[in-house]
């Protein structure tokens, strides 16, 4: 069987190897009983942690994976509930601020973010600025379309990226919680693409989840991210690490509060969506420059409802936050 032989971070070759965790979804619906990652391996770099599958997928057999988990339902059971107030998305909301304490935001700024989902950092971003915004999904989505951004197809590759982008054409590339998903043997390709089509002094935007703190490498993840290996990857591809943050869970993200005999996944969502909902209210109603930023849009006429139904990240794991420049 074909397999990946050295460190797709940090080419070193020395690997020691574990099995998957089993996903707290496996077993339940639509979780298929035999499936692309069923008897394979994890590979663990000994210099700098990073993890991938050993053994070789092909991209048909991950679409396959997803097409059974995550079919039609998808959508309503696991992505957040569209809301009046797509620009609060948690998740991208926070990324946003993040970004905008970080590096300027202006008007016209070039665009592409992989794997949005259903809503996308485009309406959180468009509180600050007005993107040339792009991006790929399996998905055509309305909230995107609705605030400007144009899809390019549904599967981002390196020739894929290569082939949409010129040199030096795009001022920032943003991907949430979507490069732990991705073929591993297309890791390479994929950051030597970003630093071809990103700009000089451009930046590279990502979160991946922590799962080695949260002790669950498990399916459908494919790659499992170290600080180390975040820091020998992007280096590199040419970019210099601007800042890498480390989300450990803190109060929120508490293993004992887990029962096990429920979907510990979603035991940890409600707890965190109330805790969100609580330090949302506090932030946007108590603080009076964010007042400021909305009000312009009038959004705070639907503030209260909307906070009432802010939606649910989409997970709440521990997780490494990463901007980097390219040089
Ligand atoms: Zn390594």
């Amino acid at each position: 069987m074909k397999t990946i032989n050295s460190c797709l971070s940090c080419e070193g070759t020395i690997l020691n190897f574990r099995e998957y965790d089993e996903n707290p979804m496996s077993g339940k619906a639509r979780w298929p009983k035999e499936h692309c990652f069923s008897n394979k391996k994890i590979a663990v770099c000994s210099d700098c942690g990073f993890g991938f599958t050993y053994e070789y997928l092909s991209d048909d057999e991950i679409s396959e994976f997803y097409n059974n988990v995550y079919s039609s339902s998808h959508a309503s059971d696991n992505a957040p509930r569209v809301s009046s107030l797509n620009e609060l998305t948690p998740r991208f909301f926070s990324q946003t601020l993040y970004l905008n304490s970080n590096i300027d935001l202006y008007d016209g700024i070039r665009v592409l973010e992989i794997g949005p989902n259903q809503v996308s950092a485009l309406p959180a971003m468009n509180l600050f600025c007005k993107p040339q915004y792009s991006y790929y999904d399996q998905l055509e989505w309305p909230i995107i379309k609705s605030h400007g951004g144009r899809c390019l197809g549904s599967y981002a590759s390196g020739d894929r990226i290569l082939k949409d982008f010129s040199e030096n054409s795009l001022d920032l590339v943003y991907s949430s919680h979507s490069l732990e998903h991705i073929n591993p043997s297309a890791l390479e390709d994929m950051f030597d693409a970003f630093s071809h089509v990103i700009t000089s002094g451009g930046y590279l935007f990502f979160e991946v989840p922590d799962d080695y703190l949260f002790e669950l490498l498990g399916p459908p993840h494919t790659l499992f991210f170290t600080k180390n290996s975040i820091k020998k990857l992007v280096k590199r591809h040419g970019f210099d690490i601007v800042n890498l943050s480390h989300w450990d869970g803190g109060a929120r993200f508490n293993k004992n509060n887990i029962d096990s005999d429920e979907n510990s996944i979603q035991v940890i969502e409600k707890n965190i969506a109330s805790r969100l909902r609580s330090v949302f209210r506090k932030i946007i109603l108590n603080n009076e420059s964010i007042a400021r930023i909305i009000k312009p849009f009038r959004l705070r006429r639907a503030l209260p409802k909307a906070l009432r139904n802010i939606p649910n990240p989409y997970d709440s794991v521990p997780y490494y936050r990463v901007l980097a420049k390219k040089i």
